[in-house]
């Protein structure tokens, strides 16, 4: 069952010389490590933005974050000017009579893609520190053209280049990532408990739930698309 969700417009924080890093120390450190092994181009820098804080990550990219990622690589595209003209030139004028001059060589106030990265702070070092490497891979993916998308995670080519860049050993990396996992599912199940137990009437597959369903479901396994002959029971 997937829910429609509503869009909401991406707020990144305004633009400023250097990245913005709202988190530790240790994930500032790893940033400019890996940024510097990654030879990614200096001028990413100041459209980078960083956060250890999933509710603020979600309003940067106006999208939802589920509870269970670890470290999410948000690429955001130049937003396009509904009514370009007299009032961007006027705007334009405006900046470049107040903005210092090394503010306008940078050209700030132009809009600009951004790369967001969230990292989950609650983590082993290690994995803090693979996590860090892992997201600006995808980074450099972007910057290169070449982005990738995950096959398998900690088996795809993306986990071979987090393995070659960090040098942990792949199984190192897999250990990581299963740990970190379990250990966010604790603790969603302890904030979300399973309260709802559906069943199919027909071949008696079971749906734990942590919320009751809004509208009526049908199995999956009977029947790929809403069938009410297969409506699920609350058992729970
Ligand atoms: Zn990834
Ligand atoms: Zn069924």
């Amino acid at each position: 069952m997937v829910a429609a969700l509503k869009a909401h417009t991406p707020a990144p924080p305004p633009r400023q010389i250097g990245p913005i890093v709202h988190a530790s120390d240790t994930i500032g450190d790893w940033l400019t490590f890996y940024w510097q092994k990654l030879n990614l181009p200096a001028q990413e820098l100041g459209k980078l933005a960083i956060t250890q804080d999933r509710q603020e990550y979600m309003r940067w990219t106006g999208k939802r974050l589920n509870s269970m990622v670890l470290g999410c690589y948000c690429y955001l595209p130049a937003p396009h000017h509904a009514q370009p003209g007299v009032q961007t030139r006027t705007r334009k004028l405006f900046h470049s009579q107040v903005l210092p001059v090394f503010e306008e060589t940078l050209q700030l106030h132009v809009p600009s893609h951004r790369h967001l990265i969230f990292i989950e702070p609650d983590m082993q070092l290690q994995s803090i520190e693979v996590t860090v490497a892992h997201e600006l891979i995808h980074l450099a993916d972007r910057v290169n053209g070449t982005p990738r998308r995950h096959r398998h995670h900690g088996y795809d080519s993306i986990a071979a280049d987090e393995a070659a860049i960090t040098g942990y050993e792949l199984e190192e990396l897999r250990r990581l990532l299963h740990e970190e996992s379990s250990r966010r599912e604790a603790i969603r199940r302890k904030r979300r408990p399973i309260r709802y137990l559906y069943v199919c009437p027909n071949c008696g597959n079971q749906y734990p739930r942590t919320r009751r369903y809004s509208r009526a479901v049908s199995c999956s396994k009977c029947d790929k698309t809403y069938n009410p002959r297969y409506q699920l029971l609350l058992r729970a």
